[in-house]
């Protein structure tokens, strides 16, 4: 894995080792670091961070504080119960460490442009769901941009350091766009049942197994304290089916079935403090190391089990494999002949339905009929056009994402 520094440095390598401290310490004070997630493993990674002398952090978080959440996200208090995590969580890392400037954002990680994860070498994920992992690890794959021979080009690789916890166990992973394998490479070694961390829960549910789980966890207690819940009774099961499905009503979310209830309800981990610090520390070790070129990488996956049935704690690194057919970062090429002044949507009837089509990291056309209008005032330019206008470069290197693929573009002029 190339780090960071040696692509920027132009040190010969003696030079490098007399200052490496120094060099250390200028190079954490000088790169910004993106943190995803205020909850438990975010104010942990926020603080090990700030403490590692990083000097600007970035923080995305659109949750608000529950008082649940007070026991183990400790940068948030009594008072706070209520705001934002990610507003009072910068505001408290830069009370505690001035010299730290933390910007924090309360919209969700779909809502950025490409354009703004571009500014961070490394973003740190300490997230509490599927959805959001794969998002962020589709947009990490699309940054990466190719020269003519279709090598990725370093400067524009941007590194991904995934962290989660369920109860006594967690993981951490680095992700290198198109050198290791992506979060969707592993997908399907996902255990079937997921679990949900109670923060999410209770505050800002965005998920239909967020509602069932704020039935189960916090209406059954409430309305019925004297009536042990009984997993396999069809009333009690229903009567938590039908509170998610008025939650879900409240929050506009679609999806709470009766078997998604089973499910959930069988399947429910509490939160531990000492499972985030420990992840937190591992992700913050990574970041450091990439930022640095200090060391090698976690190559690429650790998995950390505060309980073993076998040795009673452990902790084991494996490497996981790029997948060949993965729908994210397996690459095909294809080159397509065009006139200078055909038009770009020309592109969409050659192509696959259901396409994206990216040019330097940001969505130029798309083939899905609900986005396609807000890019149609691009479909009726030429080529020419776009190349004048500087919307893709004269060698334009095109990214095509379907459901299934990356396809790398090259398109030729007649
Ligand atoms: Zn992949």
């Amino acid at each position: 894995m190339n780090s960071i520094l040696n692509t920027y440095s132009p040190l010969s390598k003696e030079t490098y080792n007399e200052y490496r401290g120094q060099i250390m310490i200028e190079a954490l004070s000088i790169q910004k670091v993106l943190v995803i997630g205020a909850g438990g493993l975010g104010c942990e990674i926020l603080k090990s961070l700030a403490l590692s002398g990083i000097k600007e952090i970035h923080v995305i978080d659109l949750d608000t504080i529950d008082l649940t959440n007070l026991n183990r996200q400790f940068l948030f208090r009594m008072k706070d119960v209520g705001k934002y995590k990610a507003e009072v969580a910068a505001e408290f890392i830069m009370k505690r460490i001035p010299s730290c400037k933390v910007i924090p954002y309360t919209k969700k990680i779909q809502e950025f442009p490409i354009s703004f994860y571009q500014e961070f070498s490394v973003i740190i994920a300490g997230l509490d769901n599927i959805e959001a992992r794969r998002w962020i690890n589709r947009v990490v794959i699309q940054m990466v941009q190719r020269d003519e021979n279709d090598k990725v080009i370093d400067e524009t690789r941007h590194y991904l350091i995934d962290g989660g916890t369920e109860g006594l166990n967690g993981q951490a992973r680095v992700i290198s766009p198109f050198e290791t394998a992506c979060y969707e490479c592993t997908i399907s070694q996902l255990p079937k049942q997921i679990q949900y961390q109670m923060c999410t829960i209770a505050s800002t549910p965005r998920l239909p197994e967020h509602c069932i789980a704020y039935a189960y966890e916090i209406l059954w207690p409430k309305q019925q304290p004297d009536l042990k819940l009984d997993k396999d009774n069809f009333d009690h099961m229903n009567w938590i089916y039908q509170k998610a499905l008025e939650r879900a009503q409240q929050f506009n979310i679609q999806g709470v079935t009766y078997k998604l209830t089973l499910g959930v309800v069988k399947n429910i981990i509490p939160a531990v403090a000492s499972t985030n610090a420990l992840i937190a520390s591992i992700c913050t070790v990574e970041c450091i190391k990439l930022l640095t070129g200090n060391g090698s990488q976690l190559n690429n996956y650790l998995q950390w089990y505060g309980q073993n049935h076998q040795t009673g704690i452990g902790i084991n690194v494996i490497q996981q494999e790029r997948l060949e057919e993965c729908t994210e970062c397996s690459i095909q090429s294809l080159q397509i002949k065009v006139k200078r002044n055909d038009k770009l949507s020309v592109l969409l009837t050659l192509l696959p339905q259901d396409i994206e089509l990216y040019c330097k990291g940001e969505i130029l056309i798309t083939n899905n009929n609900i986005r396609k209008q807000a890019f149609a005032h691009l479909l009726d330019k030429t080529f020419q056009e776009l190349i004048d206008q500087k919307i893709i470069d004269e060698n334009a290197q095109l990214k095509a994402l379907d459901k299934n693929k990356t396809i790398n573009l090259k398109v030729e002029y007649e």
